[in-house]
């Protein structure tokens, strides 16, 4: 009765929640607070919640990918912009979920049974397309796919393919819509050449993959020196997202008439969800780089009560609009009411605008952890999670 093929084929917004396994210092505290009740219930403290699908800590990537991935491509080669999200606190699986384990993110090894949900969208991508580009008699069918990656972080757009496009803005124009100006877009035909953009952007000195490294180093601090706290705290305030243009040229036989679709895959992995306490350590090292104001340093210790105003913008501005727009579009969805949509508040609602109004399909992948500490954070994820179904 699940069927994962059509999980996404509806309208609004699907959300999928994946429970992982405890990690070893959690399982060491005790046992798992949250029980999967069936195919689409979590039950936390004896209360139910309901999404579109659960999968709980026995699932495997591939799994993931058949819930998720399979639909993903099936909606961008039916020609609607189609996008996941995956969401929730930081440590809960939310890059083991869109791209692998650690080390799949250098491009080395997007291969294996832990391979995520990137790497093996691209492949089904690729085989669908050579599929649909034989598939036809009276039509000749030829697709192009370009990608680009890009961060978000303090409301500042960095290409992650050749991050010495810094603070790259972002432009509307009536014919090509909404773009990043400047952004790097590289043309792909085989899962090789997506592992080599990935190797490539590494290889130049772009760590990517360890998103804080990139800013650190903006910062004009060294990567070495930072620990990890702040590596974490970096990380978990970026949003990457991948995008994947796909474009068809579709020319009929009889009367060599051609059209052109064009549909997108966006892939991005959301900044932690959790409430972002400023640690003694970031504190320093964001007022070394001169990037905050006084109120910081009077403020800057472990256990300040209110977050400076300019910190809880520049980490929360996009998250903080994404679950907004969620939320509206749930309720636009859910009740059929027209609202205003406030794409521009923030870089990562404007820039993806395109990709979650309309016709446009939209997973959330709702990471959450099973574990006694995470319990708050996940009451606040399945929370937003449920609203946004
Ligand atoms: P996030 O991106 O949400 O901060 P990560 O994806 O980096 O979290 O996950 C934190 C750690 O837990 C990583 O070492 C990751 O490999 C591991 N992990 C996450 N989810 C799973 C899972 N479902 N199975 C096994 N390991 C996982
Ligand atoms: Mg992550």
């Amino acid at each position: 009765e699940n069927s994962p093929e059509n999980s996404l084929s509806d309208s609004g917004v699907k959300v999928i929640v994946r429970m992982r396994p405890l990690k070893k210092a959690d399982e060491e505290e005790g046992e798992t607070i949250v029980q999967k009740m069936s195919n689409n219930t979590l039950a936390i403290n004896g209360q139910t919640f309901t999404f579109d699908s659960v999968a709980d800590t026995g699932a495997t990537q591939l799994d993931m990918f058949q819930l998720v991935g399979a639909p993903l491509v099936e909606n961008c080669l039916a020609g609607f912009n189609s996008s996941v999200f995956a969401y929730g606190q930081t440590g809960s699986g939310k890059t083991f979920t869109m791209w692998g384990p650690a080390n799949a993110l250098s491009g080395e090894n997007l291969s294996g049974d832990q391979q995520g949900l990137t790497p093996r969208v691209f492949q089904r991508l690729f085989d669908r397309i050579n599929e649909e580009q034989i598939k036809y008699t009276d039509k000749q069918l030829k697709y192009q796919c370009r990608c680009s990656f890009l961060e978000i972080y303090n409301e500042q757009i960095t290409d992650l393919l050749d991050p010495s496009q810094r603070n790259l803005q972002i432009r509307e124009d009536m014919q090509t819509g909404v773009y990043v100006e400047n952004l790097r877009e590289e043309y792909v035909l085989t899962m090789k050449d997506v592992t080599q953009l990935l190797i490539k952007s590494k290889n130049d000195g772009r760590e990517w993959c360890k998103h804080g490294g990139l800013h650190v180093t903006n910062l004009g601090l060294s990567n070495r020196r930072t620990g990890s706290t702040s590596i974490n705290a970096e990380s978990s305030r970026s949003h990457s997202v991948f995008t994947c243009v796909v474009e068809s040229r579709c020319k009929s036989m009889a009367d060599g008439m051609s059209s052109l679709k064009t549909s997108r895959i966006n892939l991005v992995d959301l900044a932690g969800s959790e409430r972002q306490k400023l640690t003694g350590t970031a504190g320093e090292r964001l007022k070394e780089a001169g990037n905050i104001n006084r109120s910081l340093s009077q403020l800057g210790n472990d256990r300040c009560r209110e977050e400076p105003v300019t910190v809880k913008l520049m980490a929360e501005s996009s998250h903080t609009h994404m679950k907004n727009l969620i939320n509206i579009l749930a309720e636009i969805s859910q009740t059929g009411k027209q609202r205003h949509i406030p794409y521009r508040d923030s870089r990562l609602t404007f820039l993806l605008q395109e990709s979650l109004g309309g016709n446009a399909k939209l997973a959330m992948m709702c990471a959450i952890s099973p574990a006694q500490s995470c319990k708050s954070e996940t009451f606040s994820t399945l929370r937003f999670a449920q609203r946004a179904k």
